[in-house]
């Protein structure tokens, strides 16, 4: 495949993000792996993480480490080493449940233990959340209310897309200041490109992996420099680990989890020449201050909701 010259990418920011869960905490088996036997599975998160690291020191970038509570209470060096290592942390709530599944109360319980054991970890303010599989929909905004209540300001869980799990197509594009009963907080979507009227992912994962990296670039750039704006870019650690344990599921869950993951680390290392990437915090620090006791302050409102 002959690759095009790099994109000139100076004027944008990109934020880029790493979910930091183990190959077997992925909601597609949720079911096969019951959470009561997580504890007794191969751990492999530390080792692809502090892989990332490596990578991410490689090419001088800073990421947002959106951390499983799970993962951070049985590996607090782990988080530690995250934050030491110059990088941001934030929260994936802590036993990977949707959202959309969970009661206001628990969900309340998860992200509020998930944020202790992070904070406690990491020894600093984890103000970020991403829920598992982008599980705030339009039957879960509640979950927004308890997130400012919990003491987040930020929240990166809504993807303004159609999907058959997630998604909320008219939401907007790009990150947006959202004012709920509870208070404020950012909300910085899953990217896409605009196509007629459909918004198709371009920021990681899965349309990562399996569809070429052409499109990846393509997207990005057409954001960079045809709308203006950043793209957020996510990946987990296990992605670049094609020697993961073989778990069983369905055919499309298989398919969509260990499809081409032996071709991930190269496509990172490639995205990462092509493009300017910083941290969540550093993608909204245009956008939004906090204040030293948690305030949100808007610079500016793209968006109301
Ligand atoms: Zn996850």
């Amino acid at each position: 495949m002959t690759v095009a010259p790099a994109p000139s990418h100076e004027s944008v920011l990109n934020a880029m993000s790493v979910d930091v869960e183990d190959y077997f905490h992925v909601s597609v088996f949720d079911g096969i792996v019951p959470r009561s036997t997580w504890g007794d599975m191969e751990s492999r998160v530390c080792r692809n993480t502090e892989r990332l690291l490596d990578i991410f020191d490689e090419y001088t970038v800073r990421s947002t480490f959106f951390v499983l509570g799970w993962v951070a209470e049985r590996h607090p060096h782990l988080v530690r080493t995250i934050v030491q290592r110059g990088h941001e942390v934030a929260s994936h709530g802590y036993a990977h449940r949707l959202v959309y599944d969970q009661t206001p109360a628990t969900f309340r319980e998860d992200v509020r233990r998930a944020k202790a054991i992070i904070e406690d970890a990491g020894g600093c303010a984890a103000g970020g959340y991403r829920a598992p599989s982008y599980s705030i929909t339009s039957r879960s905004l509640w979950a927004l209310d308890i997130l400012i209540e919990e003491g987040h300001w930020y929240d990166a869980s809504i993807f303004p897309i159609r999907h058959d799990r997630y998604g909320i197509p008219v939401s907007p594009r790009e990150p947006f200041y959202v004012q709920r009963r509870a208070g404020a907080l950012m909300e910085v979507p899953g990217s896409t490109v605009r196509i007629g009227p459909l918004n198709l992912p371009v920021g990681g994962g899965g349309y990562f992996r399996i569809l070429p990296y052409a499109w990846t670039r393509w997207g990005i750039a057409r954001l960079n420099h045809v709308e203006k704006q950043a793209a957020v870019f996510y990946l987990h650690p296990w992605e670049i680990d094609p020697e993961q344990p073989r778990l069983q599921a369905g055919w499309l869950g298989r398919f969509r989890h260990y499809r081409n993951l032996a071709k991930t680390e190269g496509r990172l290392r490639t995205l990462l020449t092509d493009f300017t990437f910083g941290t969540v915090g550093a993608l909204l620090s245009t956008r939004a201050q906090v204040t030293s006791t948690g305030q949100l302050v808007p610079l500016a409102l793209p968006y109301l909701w």
